[in-house]
């Protein structure tokens, strides 16, 4: 069903969304309202019980709950909305078809008017021959005003095209960055990662990854809040931001897991840019924006692995995870890599 068909049935349901999120003290974020939407439609068994639940135990106010539900039934939001543009861009080549198809029509039986013209001209008298004329301006403009209401129609079809064209290059954009910090998500860092091991297999060069994990988040979320907590997330990113650039990608891997890959970039150099990233997460003051209180400051741990020509992404992905855990088992905000942690059977890099 597309809401945009039924426009009165879309606003029942968008105050009815409202009243919920009204009556459960709920938080509006576009998540959670898409979430109560498709509650308050009643077509999705599953996700109402996923809410009933959430209400039963207490966890309609709990954004990380809410969030994980939110992707369990919408897969990241962006397959509704594709869907629906999928349609819409059908309905619009439908509209050009079927303009074609008239357009023909039209031009066929204008043709023939013509025809049964010039054969009357040939043999008729000035009385039919100026009528035979005047049948023929006639159908001309008929046709020329045809022609004017097709390329208005042909123009505002194509003009509606693009403005889909483009918003479903908004919405790929969209479908690649993480809401919450604004660097790539975990679906473009699978993509960045693929890309990124055909080059190093085409064109040589060193491709290292890098892994980085809050240190005690679940503590400072449980002292300082939730809200709180994302800041930190988003300082988190900043600092990646600023200590990354060119062809890096640096990406939010889950919940306040982190990783960037770095093409051309040698093992040392990729130890050193942890190094760093690690220094200016520890360095930040973390202050309560709506208090203005000190909360003291964050640290994280980093792994690093080097990518080695031939093997699968998930190795050098679980070398890198097992370096992170190898700085969280020997204290904490400390870099790791393969040269400094025994990871097996991993070469040495
Ligand atoms: P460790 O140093 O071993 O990593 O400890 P930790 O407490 O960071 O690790 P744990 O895996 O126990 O907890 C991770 C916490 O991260 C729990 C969860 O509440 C929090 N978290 C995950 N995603 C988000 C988020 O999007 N926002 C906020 N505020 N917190 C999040
Ligand atoms: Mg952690
Ligand atoms: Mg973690």
């Amino acid at each position: 069903m597309y809401y945009w068909e039924m426009p009165d049935h879309a606003r029942t349901l968008g105050s009815r969304t409202l009243e919920l999120i009204r009556e459960y003290d709920a938080l509006p974020t576009p998540p959670n309202y898409e979430l109560w939407f498709s509650y308050a439609a009643g077509q999705n068994p599953e996700l109402i019980r996923s809410v009933d639940d959430a209400v039963a135990e207490g966890k309609i106010q709990d954004l990380n709950h809410m969030r994980e539900l939110y992707t369990r039934h919408f897969g990241g939001g962006t397959n509704v909305a594709m869907d629906e543009m999928g349609a819409k861009l059908q309905q619009e080549v439908q509209k050009f078809a079927h303009m074609l198809e008239d357009a023909g029509t039209d031009t066929a039986s204008y043709g023939k008017t013509l025809n049964v013209a010039a054969s009357q001209l040939s043999s008729g008298n000035v009385a039919q021959i100026k009528a035979v004329v005047e049948g023929m301006i006639a159908a001309t403009r008929a046709m020329e005003a045809k022609h004017k209401a097709l390329e208005h129609d042909l123009k505002s079809s194509a003009n509606e095209v693009t403005a889909l064209r483009s918003r479903i290059e908004t919405i790929r954009q969209e479908s690649l960055i993480d809401a919450l910090t604004g660097l790539a998500n975990r679906r473009c860092f699978d993509e960045r990662m693929q890309q990124a091991v055909r080059e190093a297999q085409t064109e040589g060069g060193d491709l290292c990854v890098l892994f980085a994990d809050v240190d005690l988040f679940k503590k400072f979320n449980d002292t300082w809040g939730h809200a709180t907590g994302d800041q930190v997330l988003r300082l988190v990113a900043q600092c990646l931001k600023a200590n990354t650039k060119g062809r890096d990608t640096a990406a939010r891997y889950g919940g306040e897991e982190f990783a960037v890959i770095l093409p051309h970039t040698s093992i040392e150099n990729a130890i050193k840019l942890a190094e760093q990233i690690r220094r200016a997460v520890e360095s930040k003051k973390i202050v309560k924006r709506s208090t203005g209180e000190t909360l003291g400051s964050i640290t994280m741990s980093l792994g690093v692995a080097k990518f080695l020509p031939g093997e699968a992404i998930s190795e050098v992905i679980n070398r890198a995870d097992q370096c992170l855990y190898a700085a969280k088992r020997a204290g904490r905000n400390r870099v790791m890599s393969e040269w400094t942690v025994d990871v097996g059977e991993a070469k040495s890099a």
